[in-house]
């Protein structure tokens, strides 16, 4: 791969139960299978990743169970072989047909989630299995380096089996410090978090509601079932009538909060909108459900259209820590104690004092600037928008000249 990222492995042993462990063991199987039959498929000379793919997709999700992603991967895992095999052969190297037998998976963002409580999630030829990191418990572990720093984002990993026990290894990148970073644009970041309490709150303080959703959700599921248990003719079209109605009051909502925060970035002078990346949102929120995941693509979608228009663009950023991170640059301090309540953030180090939702949001923000996110595009970030100023990573909070304070508004 040719970019410019740094690249590191963290390896971790997984917590694995009997019935885990079948599951991984029939996934590392379909996947030595799904890259032999992709192999297969592309020898001796298609080493395209897009070619391979459409060539061997429909072969593997028909004959190893692969999920869809994963066998999408396979498909890349043996282009990669046979490119290097060709690599291999132009310096004069015999090859021979690459043969998949080590015990292992890949995984990607699509197919693996890391949690804040230690557990990962891995996507199997059945239902996902989710279960712990084996860690050290000291926190000198220097797969904590990379798992608690801002700047590090997860990437490839693999999983494998030795000796009976199952090993992650987890890939990690981050764009390279200084240099193109400080040339880039002097942009600023809006963050935005994402919840069931509040739809959406932004690092600059302002709360979009996120009950009359909940509420209204609640209120015609409760209708429903009562028509439904009816179940006549005319019941049935007032249902449809009402779903309908229902549906398009939820987006008018949606479009509402996204045009508020477009508003807020345009406030504030922002460059770039940054939310948490949606993969296993879900399983983040307690409570969430797949309506929630809906309107977060729908919300998102949203404010990227509606900020194209001005000029702003939008990115997603990992979203590990941002809950249990203190936003206040000069301590930095993570753990999951900073958050006694759902809604307040304490930090155990500083004392540093909010409404948990606000925290996160200044981390998403400040996460999109760490990780350099635009920096390879003109409207790179270099600092994140609070109510009052901005914070930068190297410099902290910078105050407006105004001097406003910093208390969060609720619109
Ligand atoms: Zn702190």
């Amino acid at each position: 791969m040719t970019d410019d990222y740094i690249r590191r492995t963290a390896i971790t042993r997984l917590a694995v139960e009997e019935q885990q462990h079948q599951l991984l063991e029939r996934t590392v199987t379909a996947w030595k299978r799904g890259c032999q039959v992709a192999v297969e498929k592309g020898w001796p000379r298609c080493s395209s990743k897009r070619a391979l793919q459409s060539r061997a997709y429909d072969t593997i999700r028909d004959e190893t169970g692969l999920g869809s992603q994963h066998a999408i991967l396979a498909t890349h895992q043996a282009a990669e072989a046979i490119s290097a095999c060709e690599t291999r052969a132009e310096n004069g190297r015999t090859v021979s047909k690459p043969e998949f037998s080590a015990p292992t998976v890949r995984y990607d963002s699509r197919t693996m989630t890391l949690f804040d409580d230690g557990t990962v999630s891995l996507a199997t030829v059945e239902s996902r299995v989710r279960c712990d990191l084996v860690l050290p418990d000291d926190q000198d572990g220097y797969q904590y380096q990379y798992l608690d720093a801002d700047e590090w984002e997860v990437t490839e990993s693999t999983l494998t089996i030795r000796d009976g026990e199952w090993y992650l290894h987890l890939g990690f990148r981050r764009s390279p410090p200084a240099t193109e970073q400080a040339a880039a644009e002097n942009g600023t970041v809006l963050g935005v978090d994402l919840g069931i309490e509040h739809l959406a709150v932004t690092s600059t303080g302002r709360f979009f509601a996120g009950r009359e959703l909940e509420h209204r959700r609640a209120e015609v599921t409760k209708r429903h079932r009562r028509l439904q248990e009816t179940g006549t003719r005319s019941a049935h079209r007032t249902l449809t009538r009402m779903r309908r109605r229902d549906r398009r009051r939820t987006k008018h909502d949606l479009h509402r909060v996204a045009n508020g925060i477009v508003e807020e970035a345009r406030d504030h002078s922002c460059t770039v909108i940054a939310f948490e990346d949606l993969t296993g949102i879900t399983d983040r929120l307690p409570g969430a459900e797949m309506l929630h995941r809906w309107a977060f693509d729908q919300l998102v979608t949203y404010v990227e259209y509606k900020a194209e228009s001005h000029g702003i663009r939008v990115c997603t950023v990992d979203p590990r820590n941002t809950s249990r991170r203190c936003s206040r640059t000069d301590c930095d301090h993570v753990a999951a104690a900073n958050r006694p309540q759902r809604d307040r953030f304490h930090c155990q180090a500083c004392g540093y004092e909010v409404h948990a939702d606000y925290n996160a949001a200044k981390n998403i923000g400040l996460r999109a600037v760490r990780c350099g996110h635009t920096s390879s595009h003109r409207t790179g970030a270099s600092q994140c928008a609070l109510k009052s100023g901005t914070i930068s990573p190297e410099e902290g909070f910078h105050p407006d000249s105004d001097e406003r304070a910093e208390t969060p508004v609720h619109g």
